[in-house]
Protein backbone atom coordinates (compact mmCIF):
# COMPACT_ATOMS: atom_id res chain seq x y z
CA UNK A 1 0.00 0.00 0.00
CA UNK A 2 1.05 3.59 -1.03
CA UNK A 3 1.36 6.02 2.18
CA UNK A 4 -0.58 8.68 -0.53
CA UNK A 5 -3.14 6.22 -1.14
CA UNK A 6 -4.58 6.11 2.76
CA UNK A 7 -7.76 8.15 3.21
CA UNK A 8 -9.55 9.18 6.73
CA UNK A 9 -11.57 6.77 6.08
CA UNK A 10 -9.03 3.87 6.17
CA UNK A 11 -7.65 4.98 9.59
CA UNK A 12 -10.99 6.32 11.01
CA UNK A 13 -11.66 2.76 11.81
CA UNK A 14 -8.15 1.66 13.94
CA UNK A 15 -8.17 4.65 16.24
CA UNK A 16 -11.54 2.90 17.75
CA UNK A 17 -9.99 -0.51 17.90
CA UNK A 18 -9.88 -3.09 20.65
CA UNK A 19 -6.24 -4.17 19.94
CA UNK A 20 -4.92 -0.90 20.56
CA UNK A 21 -5.49 -1.08 23.40
CA UNK A 22 -4.21 -4.57 24.19
CA UNK A 23 -1.33 -4.07 21.87
CA UNK A 24 -0.11 -6.21 19.12
CA UNK A 25 1.44 -9.28 20.58
CA UNK A 26 -1.70 -11.38 20.73
CA UNK A 27 -2.50 -10.55 16.55
CA UNK A 28 0.84 -10.97 15.30
CA UNK A 29 1.86 -14.51 17.35
CA UNK A 30 5.09 -16.38 16.75
CA UNK A 31 4.36 -19.08 13.87
CA UNK A 32 2.66 -21.87 15.44
CA UNK A 33 1.45 -20.32 18.08
CA UNK A 34 -2.22 -19.92 18.73
CA UNK A 35 -4.46 -16.90 17.79
CA UNK A 36 -7.52 -17.80 20.68
CA UNK A 37 -7.00 -14.71 22.31
CA UNK A 38 -6.63 -12.64 19.28
CA UNK A 39 -9.64 -14.33 18.13
CA UNK A 40 -11.59 -13.87 21.52
CA UNK A 41 -10.89 -9.95 21.06
CA UNK A 42 -11.80 -9.04 17.69
CA UNK A 43 -14.93 -10.74 18.69
CA UNK A 44 -16.03 -8.12 20.88
CA UNK A 45 -14.41 -5.31 18.72
CA UNK A 46 -17.13 -3.27 16.73
CA UNK A 47 -14.28 -2.33 14.55
CA UNK A 48 -14.47 -6.06 13.06
CA UNK A 49 -16.01 -5.50 9.59
CA UNK A 50 -14.07 -2.56 8.77
CA UNK A 51 -10.73 -4.03 10.11
CA UNK A 52 -11.60 -7.28 7.26
CA UNK A 53 -12.19 -5.35 4.82
CA UNK A 54 -9.02 -3.08 5.26
CA UNK A 55 -6.82 -6.09 5.27
CA UNK A 56 -8.54 -7.79 2.21
CA UNK A 57 -8.52 -5.02 0.76
CA UNK A 58 -4.51 -4.27 1.21
CA UNK A 59 -3.00 -7.75 0.93
CA UNK A 60 -2.45 -7.88 4.64
CA UNK A 61 -0.96 -11.44 4.86
CA UNK A 62 0.46 -11.39 8.26
CA UNK A 63 -1.31 -11.49 11.49
CA UNK A 64 -4.84 -11.48 12.74
CA UNK A 65 -7.57 -8.94 11.54
CA UNK A 66 -10.71 -9.01 11.45
CA UNK A 67 -10.96 -12.22 13.76
CA UNK A 68 -9.27 -14.29 10.75
CA UNK A 69 -6.20 -15.91 10.65
CA UNK A 70 -3.74 -15.17 7.73
CA UNK A 71 -5.24 -18.50 6.43
CA UNK A 72 -8.63 -18.19 6.37
CA UNK A 73 -7.86 -14.95 4.85
CA UNK A 74 -6.47 -16.87 2.16
CA UNK A 75 -9.35 -18.99 2.34
CA UNK A 76 -11.78 -16.31 1.77
CA UNK A 77 -10.19 -14.55 -1.00
CA UNK A 78 -10.27 -18.42 -2.85
CA UNK A 79 -13.63 -18.34 -2.36
CA UNK A 80 -14.02 -14.98 -3.63
CA UNK A 81 -12.63 -15.51 -6.64
CA UNK A 82 -14.86 -18.49 -7.12
S1 LIG B 1 -11.20 -6.85 14.65
FE1 LIG B 1 -9.46 -7.54 15.89
S2 LIG B 1 -7.62 -6.97 14.74
FE2 LIG B 1 -9.36 -5.81 13.91
S3 LIG B 1 -9.39 -3.87 14.97
FE3 LIG B 1 -10.73 -5.22 16.10
S4 LIG B 1 -9.48 -6.19 17.68
FE4 LIG B 1 -8.10 -5.28 16.15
Amino acid sequence: MHLDTITAADIAWQQQALCAQTGADFFFPEPGSSVREAKRICGMCEMRSACLEYALNNDERFGVWGGLSEKERLGLRRTEQN
